[in-house]
C-alpha cells in the first residue's frame, strides 16, 4: 500500500460517519464544505437543490412542477421533497453516511427526517441489512455567516454550462473574466442567484429555515461554526466535529 505524502491530507474513508447535515443560508459555503467532506470521508453529497435541478433538466413531472417555484426562490412543497430524499437515502452508497446539503429546510422536514431515519433503523435491523446508514445520529452543523458577506458571495457565483465547475467572481475568479478555465465557455449565473431573487431567498431562509436550527438547538444537537473565517479553517473544524462523533465501522 502506498503511503500518502506528508503534505496531503490523509483521506479517511474507513469509518461510518453517519448522516451529516449542513445548515446555513444560501452562500454560507455549504456546497464547498460538502465537497470537502465528501472527498475526505468518501461519502456521497446529497444536495436537494441539485436533485431538483436534475429533475428540471430532465423535464420529469416533478421537475416541471418544481421549476417555476425554484425560479421564484420559494420552497418546493414538502410532499414532493420527501419522495426524492427517501429514495436517494435508501441507495447503497449512503450506508456509511452522507452529507445532506439543503435539507431539512423547514422544521416539518426535520421532523420527517428524524422519523425516516428511526423507521429505517427499525426496518434495517429487522432484516439484518449490514452497515446501515443509521448507526449514528445525524451530526448537525450550522454555518454562521454575516449577511453582507452572503450577498457578495451569492451575487458572485458563476458556473460553467459545459463542465459544471463553479467560480466566484469575488473570491474564486476564473483566469479570464466570465470564462471557464477548462472549457472556455461563458459562465452562467444560476437563475435563482440573480440579484432580485437573492433577497427573497435570504428572507425565506430567515423565515423558514432558521426554525430548523432552533429545532436541533432545543434538542442540544446543533453545532454552530463561524463560517466567516477562511474556508480551510472552517473545514478543519468540521472534520474535527465529525471525527469526534463518528464511530468505527462495524
Ligand atoms: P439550493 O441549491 O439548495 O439553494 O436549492 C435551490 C432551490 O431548490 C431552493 O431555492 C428551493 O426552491 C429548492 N429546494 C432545495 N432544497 C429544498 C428543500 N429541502 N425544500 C424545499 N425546496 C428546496
Amino acid at each position: 500500500m502506498v503511503n500518502e505524502s506528508a503534505e496531503q491530507p490523509v483521506k479517511d474513508t474507513a469509518r461510518n460517519i453517519g448522516p451529516v447535515i449542513l445548515l446555513g443560508p444560501p452562500g454560507a459555503g455549504k456546497g464547498t464544505q460538502s465537497k470537502r467532506i465528501v472527498d475526505h470521508y468518501g461519502v456521497p453529497w446529497i444536495s436537494t437543490g441539485e436533485l431538483l435541478r436534475d429533475h428540471v433538466a430532465r423535464g420529469t413531472a416533478l421537475g416541471l412542477e418544481a421549476k417555476a417555484i425554484m425560479a421564484r426562490g420559494e420552497l418546493v412543497p414538502d410532499g414532493l421533497m420527501y419522495g426524492i430524499v427517501a429514495s436517494r437515502l435508501r441507495e447503497v452508497d449512503c450506508h456509511n453516511g452522507f452529507v445532506l446539503d439543503g435539507f431539512p429546510r423547514t422544521p416539518a422536514q426535520a421532523g420527517w427526517l428524524d422519523a425516516f431515519l428511526a423507521k429505517e433503523v427499525f426496518e434495517n435491523k429487522a432484516d439484518h441489512t449490514p452497515g446501515n446508514l443509521q448507526n449514528s445520529p445525524p451530526i448537525v452543523i450550522q454555518l454562521l455567516v454575516d449577511y453582507n458577506q452572503l450577498l457578495l458571495r451569492i451575487a458572485g457565483r458563476r458556473s460553467c454550462p459545459t463542465c459544471g465547475r463553479t467560480y466566484n467572481i469575488h473570491t474564486q475568479p476564473p483566469r479570464v473574466d466570465e470564462l471557464c478555465d477548462v472549457e472556455g465557455a461563458r459562465l452562467l449565473t444560476r437563475e435563482d442567484d440573480r440579484e432580485e431573487v437573492i433577497s427573497e431567498r435570504l428572507a425565506i431562509y430567515e423565515r423558514q429555515t432558521k426554525p430548523v436550527a432552533d429545532y436541533y438547538r432545543s434538542q442540544n444537537r446543533l453545532i454552530a461554526i463561524d463560517a466567516d473565517r477562511p474556508m480551510e479553517a472552517v473545514t478543519a473544524q468540521i472534520f474535527s466535529v465529525i471525527d469526534g462523533n463518528s464511530r468505527g465501522k462495524g
